[in-house]
């Protein structure tokens, strides 16, 4: 008898085994997948380490997440920033004076500023949608380039469909920075993000390709508790109805040449490109291996955005009405399981990054492992 079964190995459920194992209590993780590791999986090919499910770069402001994840890794000095290809011209990102710099020549941040006030004008009042919103940032040209296609291929609408608070999380800045976040702390862990998972279940047993759900009775008998990170809704049997998600796919091909696009990640803005970005793995670690020697080849993965179906991968859980509405109904259900633990991203059907799920389950070993 284990005192926790931890349902699903990401970094929820590894981040809690972990930490239940520290506290003295016998911990059995196991998952539906062949690896550990959840979404931040990476597959080493060609000793690349790839990025199974989507890129993912670690950034935090919160030095208790920084220093929690460099006990299990060390992280590299990767910096985010991506190009973006519209028809062939490139652009730096997010926005700065090298990007302004190449839409309009301009040279000094007081005439950048003039051309995006210029240009800002036609939008009066208050921003209603996405379109607005953008133009009144950073005005029309920027706008139709880098902006349009990408997000309507993103998101599969118009812009004037499209909240605008979509796009005020994307920096504008009147500086030389081509830094994408504005994060303290950043990298990627060196040896890819399986080896740092494999480090946090260390000493911990593991039973991959198992699914709870299909043998729900007999795990139950096995641990005083559980911990679940799969999907809320999958766990009631859909009882409420399905909640929706964004999907991605991915096209994964290696190249027998060194350097495909001389960057992690290009973004194709425009609309007529199917996919809306290129990924280059090899660039999160600077084009080297574990041992430090360049490699001769590369694996690039197109990004497609696509609509999510029952049964695809869940993604990216939708914020609206009517699925925070749902999940409400089902947190309610989930409550009166006074067996189980709910959590991460599918568990509690929320965005988070890394650094906030790794804080979330902080939270809940501080509440429940005395
Ligand atoms: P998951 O990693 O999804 O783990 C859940 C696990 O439970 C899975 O392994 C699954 O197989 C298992 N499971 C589910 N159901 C069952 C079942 N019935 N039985 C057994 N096992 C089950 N965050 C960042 O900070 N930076 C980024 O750059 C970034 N990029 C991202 C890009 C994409 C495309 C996506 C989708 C997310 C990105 N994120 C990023 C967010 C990041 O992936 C999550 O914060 C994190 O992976 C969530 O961990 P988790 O443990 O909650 O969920
Ligand atoms: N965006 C854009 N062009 C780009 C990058 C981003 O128009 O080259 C917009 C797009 O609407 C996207 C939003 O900015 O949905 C947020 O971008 P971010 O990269 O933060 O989102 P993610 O791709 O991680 O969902």
């Amino acid at each position: 008898m284990y005192d926790y079964l931890v349902v699903g190995s990401g970094l929820y459920g590894a981040v809690f085994a972990h930490e239940a194992k520290k506290a003295g209590k016998s911990v059995l993780v196991i998952d539906k997948r062949a690896n550990i590791a959840g979404n931040v999986y990476t597959e080493t090919i060609e000793k690349i380490h790839v990025h199974k499910y989507g890129a993912h770069i670690f950034h935090t402001n919160s030095k208790k997440a920084w220093d929690y994840v460099n006990e299990f890794a060390v992280f590299n000095r990767f910096t985010n920033s991506p190009v973006a290809n519209y028809k062939g011209e490139l652009f730096s990102l997010p926005f700065n004076m090298y990007t302004f710099n190449k839409m309009w020549g301009v040279v000094t941040p007081e005439e950048a500023a003039a051309r995006i006030e210029e240009q800002r004008r036609e939008i009066t009042g208050e921003p209603r949608n996405l379109e607005e919103q953008a133009i009144s940032l950073v005005g029309r040209d920027i706008y139709e380039k880098l902006i349009k296609g990408y997000t309507e291929k993103q998101w599969g609408r118009d812009c004037k469909e499209l909240p605008a608070f979509i796009i005020k999380r994307l920096p504008v800045r009147l500086t030389f920075d081509n830094n994408y976040f504005n994060a303290l702390y950043q990298g990627i862990p060196v040896g890819g993000y399986t080896k740092m998972v494999e480090n946090m279940l260390e000493g911990i047993e593991v039973r991959l390709n198992t699914d709870y759900l299909k043998n729900k009775e007999e795990l139950d008998k096995l641990a005083d508790k559980v911990v679940y990170t799969g999907p809320i809704d999958a766990y009631f049997d859909f009882s409420l109805g399905t909640l929706e998600y964004r999907s991605v796919r991915f096209e994964n091909e290696t190249l027998d040449k060194p350097n495909f696009q001389g960057n992690a990640a290009v973004n194709y803005t425009d609309r007529e490109t199917p996919w809306t970005r290129i990924i280059e793995h090899k660039w999160f670690e600077f084009g080297r291996d574990d041992e430090g020697n360049d490699i001769p080849k590369t694996i690039i993965s197109r990004e497609y955005s696509s609509e999510w179906k029952p049964g695809d991968e869940p993604y990216y859980p939708v914020n609206d009405e009517k699925n925070g509405k749902l999940y409400e109904e089902y947190k309610a259900l989930a409550e009166k399981e006074e067996k189980v633990i709910f959590g991460g991203r599918l568990g509690e059907y929320k965005y988070y990054d890394m650094d906030a799920v790794i804080l979330s389950a902080l939270d809940k070993c501080e509440e429940i492992l005395k």
